[in-house]
């Protein structure tokens, strides 16, 4: 009886020893999860891949990651939790990325394990702090910026297209690249494709020495008080042009100011070529030898242009009227035989009309008022002109 009590006692023992072992072996076995690597070095800045394979084949399952500065006890800088409840796929892997970025460089340490629920709570094996894997991050070596040399030119900059200047860190061989502005063009002296007139202006045509690049500059008219598609430009053209007058500064002309009778006649007389008179018999009291018009009048008296505004005056500073100029340049011409009517004017007024060269000026309706320096040459213009003038024009004196 003894014996037998004995072996019962034993086989009771045996069975909660077999029983208890198998318990043990289940619990650290499965379910369980094992990492593919155990160490890793890496270096700030980098992302850890920590991949592990999980076994499970209780309903309710838990794998944790838990990144450790230092040892398994130190702080928990990240962490990870994932809950497995396919009972039917007892083999998963899992993955976590560890981005060390803003990780101080050291070791670190990846504590994992498991946790399982079953008889109405969960379990967690007390030793899963042993399950341990280490990470040592290294220190990036320009964490904290790139040390660059001065660099140097791998590509020049043309005048096309920009070049590259590279720099190169002196501690991790890093390159940084810059453009280089293009440089500037080579122009050459430039071509005048439209030459500029006193009126209108013209353009230059540049090229780079370099390139071949063109560009454009507009060359800009003497005048810039003249419109250019005015009737009386071309007369202006030839008036510059022919030295009858220079404008009233370098860059006006001054269309619509009032001349004076000494202007007048001295603008024929230069249309004229200047002529010096034969006489030098004054019978002005109003003119003297000294002003610039002396000689123009002298002429005139002499070609029986002008008979003065008396016997004995000229009157150079009176305004000029559309009368006064278009009688003038009649006399230059030898007076042609018009028959006018009325006024003293009239003769060359009709005469003026019938060839066309008061054709857009203001002169047959106002003919005494003050005539414009723009209708003065276009007058002696339309006269005298060699070119583009109706070629009406007789030298006085030939
Ligand atoms: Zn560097
Ligand atoms: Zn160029």
């Amino acid at each position: 009886m003894k014996r037998s009590r004995r072996i019962l006692s034993m086989m009771i023992t045996i069975l909660f020893c077999i029983s208890l072992f198998a318990t043990t072996v289940s619990a650290a076995s499965r379910p369980s999860m094992f990492p593919e690597e155990y160490e890793y070095n890496v270096t700030q800045g980098e992302t850890v891949k920590i991949k592990f394979t999980v076994f499970h084949e209780f309903k309710s399952e838990e794998a944790h990651i838990r990144v450790h500065k230092g040892d398994g006890n130190g702080s928990i800088v990240a962490s990870s939790d994932r809950t497995f409840s396919n009972y039917s796929n007892p083999m998963t892997e899992y993955t976590v990325n560890w981005d060390t970025d803003d990780i101080e460089p050291g070791k670190y340490v990846v504590e994992y394990w498991v946790s399982f629920y079953t008889m109405y709570e969960w379990h967690e094996p007390p030793t899963h702090n042993n399950h341990l894997l280490t990470i040592n991050v290294k220190a990036a070596p320009c964490k904290n910026g790139h040390t660059f040399d001065d660099g140097k030119i791998t590509k020049s900059s043309t005048c096309k297209a920009t070049g590259v200047n590279t720099k190169t860190c002196t501690v991790c061989g890093t390159e940084e690249t810059s453009a280089i502005p293009k440089t500037e063009h080579q122009w050459d002296e430039g071509t005048i494709k439209v030459a500029a007139s006193a009126t209108a202006s013209g353009n230059k045509v540049y090229t780079c020495k370099t390139c071949k690049e063109t560009k454009t500059e507009e060359v800009p008219a003497k005048f810039n008080d003249v419109d250019s598609n005015g009737y009386y430009a071309p007369a202006i053209d030839w008036a510059f042009d022919k030295d009858v007058t220079s404008g009233t500064t370098d860059s006006t002309f001054s269309p619509n100011d009032e001349c004076t009778r000494g202007h007048v006649l001295t603008f024929l007389w230069r249309a004229m070529g200047s002529p010096n008179p034969t006489t030098s018999e004054n019978p002005f009291k109003d003119v003297s030898s000294n002003q610039y018009y002396y000689k123009a009048i002298l002429w005139g008296v002499e070609q029986g242009i002008t008979s003065g505004t008396s016997p004995t005056t000229f009157s150079p500073e009176e305004t000029c009227s559309y009368a006064h100029i278009l009688t003038f340049i009649w006399r230059s011409q030898d007076k042609p035989d018009y028959t006018g009517l009325g006024e003293w004017y009239e003769d060359a007024l009709s005469w003026a009309s019938d060839n066309g060269i008061l054709e857009e000026t203001s002169a047959t309706n106002s003919v005494e008022s003050a005539c414009p320096r723009k209708d003065v040459v276009t007058y002696l213009y339309r006269i005298l002109a060699e070119e583009g003038g109706k070629a009406l024009h007789h030298k006085v004196g030939e």
